[in-house]
């Protein structure tokens, strides 16, 4: 199938051709023709599928008729975080540029006068996450009652940061016989719920995950004797196994920030994106990636998610993910919509229980990938697993490194979760106090805004700008 049968109008097939692509995804496909004849959808699909274009199309096509109307979107989409829905309005201005169409983007971090100037001015869609939305909805900034067409994005990570009240009441504001296109990597029960109370009679796609089905990327595990010799690994690695580009995925902000650090003082060209950096530094970080200024990017997960880097030929897990859904997240940075690409994931004794858990989520054992330095064979209950050639290429660093020494254990900052993915309040206090309970819409808020309110000036691509 081709996109020029699925139902497009010309201009948006010739914005779809500009950017290279004739032959849409299976989300796009099942997706596209529903949503231009109007059905409400559940697309059980995740990031590295083609599902941003599966909603952005056909809505680009929907709103082409149609007037605006001050402080009145005709139609919303919901993210999690801010970087999504600004991928997503990238999306929007890539394929609405035969289009006079505009867009708002209501998220955290950004100061509000621009955005509620925008929606003055009318817009056809509005692109937000949901603590920013409530906000200036409370404040009687925005009506929704004309707002005919929903998507909620990201269903899942909305639960995991608590946003389902939320959406709940804004679901409530828009008027009932609208459109609603919900996209979800999983379907846990409360989404399901959420789906029964907000969808008329759903069409329901469901299409493989990039990762566990992707024959575009070969994965690997790579047993560590112990956490020490991670970072020894991960640099012969890096040097042996054709690295253009690559993420390196930590489960700690504090071990990210300590192995770009080290990364660079052993000659890699590195950086880092975590929690911890406000929104313009990590978007400046993302752009030194993108340009190919630095080659690898150390990265936390809720930092990571959902950016759209094309072309990375590496990922590495320098810890496996605690959360097993975290896992196809992160190697569906690598071999998307037609690039392969390749996955190493360093297994050190306590990072055992972790990867059976993603591996009976991916279905199926990973292969072992060998690196001396200490490595040796973790014990799985494969009879004989199939072994991957040790890495030989020539090496690629920049610099060449001075010997190694034995590099420090990494300082347990959390053992029962990933720092990011905690609302800053519900950590423990360093003085060991209990800290305040939070209500999950405050919860929410502050995994939105965290304390990186950023009042800087709007980079382009993430502003508030006509298509
Ligand atoms: P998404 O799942 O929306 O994050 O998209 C993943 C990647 O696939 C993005 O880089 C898109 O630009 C790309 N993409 C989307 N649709 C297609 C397509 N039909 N053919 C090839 N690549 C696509």
């Amino acid at each position: 199938m081709k996109f020029a049968d699925i139902g497009l109008s010309d201009e948006l097939l010739a914005a779809v051709h500009a950017k290279g692509y004739d032959t849409p995804t299976a989300i796009q496909a099942q997706a596209i023709p529903s949503v231009l004849m109007m059905k409400d959808i559940i697309g059980v699909a995740q990031t590295g599928t083609g599902k941003t274009a599966s909603f952005v199309l056909p809505m680009i096509d929907i709103l082409a008729h149609g007037r605006r109307r001050a402080l009145m979107p005709r139609s919303l989409i919901l993210e999690p975080t801010r970087e999504l829905a600004a991928q997503v309005a990238d999306e929007f201005a890539l394929y609405g540029v035969n289009h006079d169409l505009k867009m708002a983007l209501l998220i955290g971090g950004v100061q509000m006068g621009d955005q509620v100037k925008a929606l003055k001015d009318g817009v056809d869609v509005l692109i937000a996450t949901p603590g920013r939305l409530m906000d200036l909805f409370e404040r009687g900034k925005i009506l929704l009652t004309g707002c005919d067409l929903l998507v909620i994005d990201e269903a899942d990570r909305m639960l995991d940061m608590g946003f389902i009240p939320d959406i709940e009441t804004i679901c409530s504001k828009l008027p009932t016989n609208r459109q609603t296109l919900l996209f979800s990597a999983t379907m846990p029960p409360p989404i399901k719920k959420l789906a029964d109370k907000f969808l008329t009679n759903p069409k329901y796609i469901e299409v493989a995950r990039p990762a566990s089905t992707n024959t575009q990327i070969v994965q690997f595990k790579v047993p560590v004797a112990s956490s020490r010799v991670k970072r020894d690994v991960l640099k012969e690695l890096l040097r042996t196994d054709d690295v253009k580009t690559a993420m390196i995925f930590c489960n700690r902000k504090t071990t990210v920030r300590d192995l770009a650090k080290n990364l660079k003082q052993s000659g890699f060209s590195a950086g880092e994106i975590h929690g911890d950096m406000d929104q313009s530094a990590r978007i400046a970080e993302l752009d030194r990636f993108k340009d190919g200024s630095i080659n690898i990017l150390c990265c936390s997960d809720v930092a990571a998610r959902g950016l759209d880097v094309k072309g990375v030929s590496h990922v590495f897990n320098f810890d496996t993910p605690w959360h097993p859904d975290d896992y196809v997240h992160r190697v569906g940075r690598t071999g998307r919509a037609g690039a392969t690409g390749r996955a190493f994931t360093l297994i050190a004794p306590e990072d055992a229980e972790a990867i059976g858990n993603v591996e009976k989520l991916t279905g199926g054992k990973l292969t072992v990938f060998e690196v001396g330095q200490g490595a040796k064979p973790a014990a799985t209950s494969e009879a004989k697993p199939e072994r991957a050639p040790r890495a030989e290429r020539a090496p690629r660093a920049a610099k060449p490194e001075r010997a190694p020494r034995a590099p420090r254990e990494e300082p347990e900052v959390q053992a029962e979760a990933p720092q990011d993915e905690k609302p800053r309040q519900d950590r423990p206090k360093r003085d060991g106090t209990k800290p305040p309970k939070v209500e999950p819409k405050a919860k929410a808020a502050a995994v939105e805004a965290g304390d990186d309110v950023w009042n800087g000036p709007v980079p382009s691509f993430l502003g508030i700008s006509a298509l």
